[in-house]
Order: C-alpha cells, then structure tokens, then sequence
C-alpha cells in the first residue's frame, strides 16, 4: 500500500484546562516529507498543540492520525516507537558522558535487550559504529570523545539530533530549535535541520520568521488557540489576519 500522503493529521482537535480553551477545533495536515511550522503570538497555543500531538496530555475532543491510524489515545512511548519522536526535550544530553557514549545510549534504548545481549563484543561494535555514522551526520565526529558538557550550545542541539535519528524517526517534532542559540550557531543548525529533513518531515514550533521562512515548506498561524491561517510563508506573511494578530500581539 502507498503511505498516505500525509504523516499527521489532526481534526477538531481541542484542548479545555478548566473551562479555558488553550486548543480549540484545530485540523493540522503536516503533509509527508515536508517541514512545517506551527507559529502564532506568545499564549496562541503552540505548546499546547505539541503536547498534543506527542500524547503528553490527553486532547478534550478531537482526533488525531498518525500514517492514518487514529493515535488520539495512544502514548508517548507508543508513539516514539511508531516513528513521531520529539527532540529538544525528550532526548536531554548527559553531560558527562562522552559525545559518543550519548548516542550510543539512544541506540541501545531504542534496540531494547538484556544484559547478556549488551555483554556481547559485536553487538557493542555494530553500535559504536552506527554511532559514528550518526555523529558524522550531524557534522560531530571530531567531537566523539569530548565531554557532552564541553560542547558548546549549537553542537549540543546537534547531539540532541544525533539521538533523535538515533530512534530512527520518521517524524520529527522540535520545539524552538533556535531559540538561546547565539548569533554563530542559528546558520549552522538552521542547515542541520534542513539536512536531516531531506528524508524524513519536521514539525517545528520556532519563533525566528527568518528560519522559518528559510527552512519551511508550510506554515500554520495559531491565534487564541485556533488555526488563523495555513499555507507558504509568503501567503501567510501576505494574510492581513496574520499580519494584524503580530502588529496587534
Ligand atoms: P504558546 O505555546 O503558543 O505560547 P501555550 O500552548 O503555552 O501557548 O498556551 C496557550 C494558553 O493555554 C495560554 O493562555 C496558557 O496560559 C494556557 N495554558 C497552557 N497550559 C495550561 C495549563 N496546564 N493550565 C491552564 N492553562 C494553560
């Protein structure tokens, strides 16, 4: 069977905390292969959305589909192992493990086991070398051996998407990738994401309208919990709505 042309979808998805709507009737359609961002003034209900979406909180109404299966009361484990992996938050750096070591842990988590399955040389080996695959694709293979806790911020952010492609993910979600990143490490990361995306799709909530218009294919606008515009960048930074919610918020 064909994959169904979009990864996620939500329909009348809602979100009430105590007779406040944060969430209210949003139908998202993050088409497969694309990145997509979610944008909106500051209490619009992005977060909220992502919390959502990755199961972290149960919605109030609505559904939501994952590759057309309906996940709306699934699990965040449940749905990392189904290929939606959320970075930035889920994936924390051990700082004191070597760059290595990190993403050797995110393989083994994903790859799951026993002791005496870990104890065996070649497993060990066939891990220690995907590692540095990984690595090599987020530009830090000269990092490998270097404390975590030694890198600086944007090669952290590049770490975290080590382990995340570690999961081997299909869908990425990333909450603010840029946001506390110095001035030198926007364009870099801004690439890395680019890069990753090629072959997967990468939901993002970002704030930088300069990486949004670079990176994204699609743009939602939330405002007051609803979905105020949806399309490119250019039609939605020409909609006198979205122009009129940012000059007004
Ligand atoms: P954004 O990420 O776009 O800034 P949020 O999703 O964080 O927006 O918040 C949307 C609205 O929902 C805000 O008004 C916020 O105060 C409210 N909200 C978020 N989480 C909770 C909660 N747990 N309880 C009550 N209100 C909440």
């Amino acid at each position: 069977a064909r994959a169904p042309d979009f990864i996620l979808r939500t329909e009348g998805l809602s979100k009430e905390f105590l007779g406040f709507h944060a969430v209210k009737n949003v139908s998202l359609n993050i088409r497969r292969h694309s990145i997509h961002a979610l944008i909106g003034p500051n209490g619009a209900g992005k977060t909220t959305c992502f919390n959502l979406l990755t199961m972290f909180i149960p919605a109030s109404a609505g559904r939501i589909y994952y590759n057309e299966h309906d996940i709306t009361k699934s699990d965040p484990a449940s749905v990392a192992i189904g290929g939606m992996v959320r970075s930035f938050q889920i994936s924390a750096v051990f700082s004191q493990m070597s760059v290595l070591d990190n993403v050797r842990v995110a393989l083994q988590r994903k790859a799951g086991g026993t002791f005496a399955f870990w104890r065996s040389a070649r497993v060990l080996e066939r891990f220690t070398t995907r590692a540095r695959e990984l690595l090599a694709a987020v530009n830090l293979e000269p990092y490998a051996n270097h404390a975590a806790a030694d890198l600086s911020y944007g090669r952290k952010r590049a770490l975290e998407l080590a382990t995340t492609l570690a999961l081997e993910p299909e869908l990425i979600l990333l909450d603010e990738p840029i946001a506390g990143l110095g001035h030198e490490d926007i364009g870099p990361v801004t690439r890395l994401i680019a890069q990753v995306a090629r072959d997967r799709t990468v939901l993002m909530v970002e704030h930088n309208m300069k990486v949004v218009a670079e990176l994204c294919d699609r743009i939602t606008v939330l405002q007051a919990g609803e979905v105020l515009a949806e399309g490119s960048y250019d039609e939605v930074s020409n909609d006198a709505r979205v122009r009129e919610a940012y000059v007004g918020g």
